[in-house]
């Protein structure tokens, strides 16, 4: 197809239909640039931004318009048929302004086509022809310094849900009630009771629910199924993985039973206190310490397809004892004092 970069500016049904006639990389990246097309709102430099052809809100007897020749010409956008004092080209204006052979009928038909509010909006205003038509991807590309960067944050801006929504749809989920407060403070436990990294991006891609589970995979064709990969009998939602399969569910009671049994601390897991994490517990430091190391350890388990077991979560919890040991030389001491304490809780499943 002629057009270069302005075929980016298609709409996500005309870059879906088009992609099918490039190899499988430029598949990807036609379907990943039509996904982050948005709806076309009513301001006029949207409105002359939209491409003339492929355009199905732009239909002649039936059809999606495609003229080559006005494309070769650079015709390719409404704007293209707005002269500088914002009102359409006549018919003789336009073959001579593009130098383009095309039919009255074709010429009109397409002006005829557009829609009747589009054309209120573009008479309403006065001097409205654009310099450049606007997208926001074409527009970063030809302008930002990095990139893919760039491109990245806009697909991550695109998947992230704002706090708010995920607080609702975790609040559904749960079936609990919570309020503000409580939300900090869950949103900031990570942070709170661990350095380590990977610890703290696995629980904010729980959080904002962008951590991949089979339901997720098979949607982007990475899992031929959505089916829990301990149990393979439900759909593997963040509350199956994590709480209800029974694999896992029975993994959870052991261990806490062993916490009791070893340690004397007693704590009953919940579903909330799982995927949030424990806010009133005289432990609640090291509960939500083993509760994070482990709900990861599931996750890695759930990777090698094997079932999560007691013995080896327990080598996990040292491990990240021996790290937290090793970074308390790097904290102050009042910090190093507060890791310290709070792994004494459960000095004896740990190996010195
Ligand atoms: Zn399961």
């Amino acid at each position: 197809m002629n057009g270069g970069e302005n075929m980016w500016h298609l709409s996500k049904s005309a870059l879906n239909e088009i992609k099918k006639e490039f190899n499988p990389f430029w598949q990807n990246v036609i379907s990943s640039c039509a996904s982050l097309c948005e709806p076309l709102t009513t301001a006029p430099s949207d409105i002359l931004s939209q491409p003339l052809f492929l355009n199905e809100n732009i239909m002649i007897d039936g059809k999606t318009a495609f003229y080559k020749r006005w494309i070769q010409n650079n015709v390719f956008f409404i704007n293209d048929l707005i002269k500088e004092n914002g009102e359409f080209y006549n018919y003789d204006e336009f073959i001579r302004n593009y130098n383009i052979k095309t039919t009255f009928l074709e010429f009109y038909g397409l002006i005829l086509a557009l829609p009747k509010e589009w054309k209120n909006i573009i008479h309403s205003q006065v001097f409205l022809k654009l310099n450049t038509v606007s997208h926001k991807i074409v527009t970063a590309i030809k302008t930002v310094d990095k990139v893919s960067k760039h491109l990245y944050k806009i697909f991550l801006d695109k998947i992230k849900e704002t706090p708010s929504r995920i607080q609702e749809k975790w609040k559904i989920k749960l079936g609990i009630d919570i309020v503000a407060e409580e939300w900090n403070y869950f949103f900031s436990l990570p942070l709170l009771i661990t350095e380590d990294p990977t610890l703290r991006a696995f629980q904010y891609r729980l959080l904002h629910r962008i951590l991949g589970t089979n339901i997720l995979l098979m949607k982007c064709k990475y899992s031929e199924t959505e089916l829990c990969t301990f149990c393979t009998e439900t759909k593997e939602t963040y509350i199956h993985l994590f709480f209800e399969c029974r694999y896992v569910r029975t993994f959870w009671l052991n261990f806490f039973q062993k916490l009791e049994d070893v340690c004397n601390v007693s704590f009953l897991p919940t579903l909330s206190s799982i995927i949030l994490g424990v806010n009133y517990h005289l432990f609640k430091d090291i509960l939500n310490t083993c509760i994070l190391i482990l709900k990861r350890y599931v996750y890695l388990c759930r990777v090698r397809f094997t079932v999560p077991s007691v013995a080896e979560a327990i080598e996990w919890l040292n491990y990240y004892y021996r790290v937290d040991m090793v970074s308390m030389n790097l904290c102050s001491t009042n910090k190093a004092k507060r890791i310290k304490e709070k792994w004494s809780n459960i000095n004896n499943i740990i190996k010195k």
